[in-house]
């Protein structure tokens, strides 16, 4: 049989904040690159997410098992937080990073006692800028019902998702990488030295392959990999609002979520609501028009005279949960797979994706021409 011969270094599958992460740092390292997307520009969970970068440890649902280390979880969530800050700064990427505040919204006293713990924990780690705030004061920041109290996170960030994303392709992009959509990858057929990627039509193959999506996980060995539990999150834009319902949702430009898995979340962009919801968690494909109504419901129980506000967009798209809510990488010879954000994807996706290319290129294989500059295309 006639050896397979490579047409790149790497192949990175999916064109998220993981893959173009990745695809820059393999890029850096010398590497022929290229990534291709099922989808189109704009379409992925990257360009359409809430725009919330979180500094806490993303909540887990009931059925998670794995070991929770508080300290352990909490480092987790920051460091990536701090490296895409000062990836934003290194590089001038336009994203429109902000600090107004994040309130985690307790609905009973259950939740208000954990969540202070949490925030004792938080403030451990942060210092100032995490506080507790009883009912009357969550009120003067939002009217919304129900809430016994809240904890007030002065770190977490807010990015505006789809310009992170094009800055990420930017900079792949600039490094030589080539950034292909509609293209899905359909199979992987691993040889000795190179993998195969079979394509709709055609194939592709290369010294490594690298799976940049939650989604695709598939692809990979299952017997390799370890088990990533998929649930889905939903988001709608509303049509812009009067200035007594923006006030009613807000009083500063802050951005509110509930504490648990299940969570719900909303704020105010452009004189518009984003709410969002996870609805229950369950494994759901349901019709735009029931996740909408779903969200609605969800919404009413926290403004009912917003209950039938008018909604102008709608996303959903899936989370990749681990056990112990720590993201993962793995690699089986040339095929290397990384996720499981927990929902809380954006800085922990950018982190994950620059920790596969690294681990994809930890063989003996001598890249043709380490260093910084551009690298071939491929
Ligand atoms: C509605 C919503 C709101 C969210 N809000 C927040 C938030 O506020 N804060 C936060 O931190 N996180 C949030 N998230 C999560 C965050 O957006 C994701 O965790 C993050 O974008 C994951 O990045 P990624 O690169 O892994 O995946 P994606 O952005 O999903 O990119 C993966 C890409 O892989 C492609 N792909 C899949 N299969 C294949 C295949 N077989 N072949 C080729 N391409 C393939 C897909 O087309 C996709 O473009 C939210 C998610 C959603 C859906």
């Amino acid at each position: 049989m006639m050896a397979r011969q490579a047409t790149c270094d790497a192949v990175v599958i999916g064109a998220g904040y993981c893959g173009l992460s990745a695809a820059i740092e393999l890029a850096r390292q010398g590497a022929s690159v290229r990534v291709l997307d099922a989808g189109q520009w704009g379409g992925n969970a990257s360009a359409c997410n809430f725009g919330s970068v979180a500094v806490m440890p993303p909540a887990l649902p009931a059925t998670a098992h794995g070991e929770h280390d508080p300290a352990k979880r909490l480092q987790a969530a920051l460091a990536p937080v701090r490296a895409l800050r000062e990836q934003i700064q290194a590089f001038g990427y336009d994203c429109a990073w902000t600090q107004p505040g994040h309130i985690t919204l307790a609905l009973d006293d259950a939740a208000a006692a954990a969540l202070r713990q949490r925030g004792l924990e938080a403030q451990a780690l942060l210092g100032t800028g995490v506080r507790w705030l009883d009912a009357r004061q969550v009120g003067e920041q939002t009217r919304a019902q129900g809430v016994v109290g809240g904890l007030l996170n002065e770190h977490f960030a807010l990015i505006e998702p789809a310009r992170l994303l094009l800055a990420l392709r930017n900079h792949a992009e600039a490094l030589g990488v080539r950034v292909q959509y509609a293209s899905p990858v359909l199979a992987l057929e691993p040889g000795a030295d190179t993998v195969d990627l079979v394509l709709a039509p055609g194939r592709i193959s290369t010294a490594r392959a690298l799976i940049a999506s939650e989604q695709a996980w598939s692809l990979s060995a299952a017997a390799a990999r370890e088990p990533l539990v998929l649930y889905q999150t939903h988001l709608f834009e509303s049509a812009p609002l009067t200035a007594t319902a923006l006030r009613l949702i807000t009083q500063q430009p802050r951005v509110y979520g509930t504490a648990s898995a299940d969570k719900d979340y909303f704020r105010v962009h452009q004189g518009r609501l984003l709410f969002g919801s996870r609805l229950g968690l369950l494994p759901l494909d349901a019709e735009p028009q029931v996740v909408v109504s779903g969200l609605r419901s969800r919404l009413a129980s926290y403004f009912p005279t917003l209950a039938d506000v008018e909604v102008r967009q709608a996303w959903s798209g899936n989370l990749g949960f681990t056990p112990d809510g720590l993201p993962r990488t793995g690699r089986k010879g040339p095929v290397s797979w990384g996720g499981g954000y927990c929902g809380s994807g954006i800085a922990t996706a950018v982190s994950c994706g620059r920790q596969l290319a690294r681990l994809a290129l930890a063989d003996t294989t001598p890249m043709p021409s380490a260093g910084e500059g551009q690298a071939p295309r491929c």
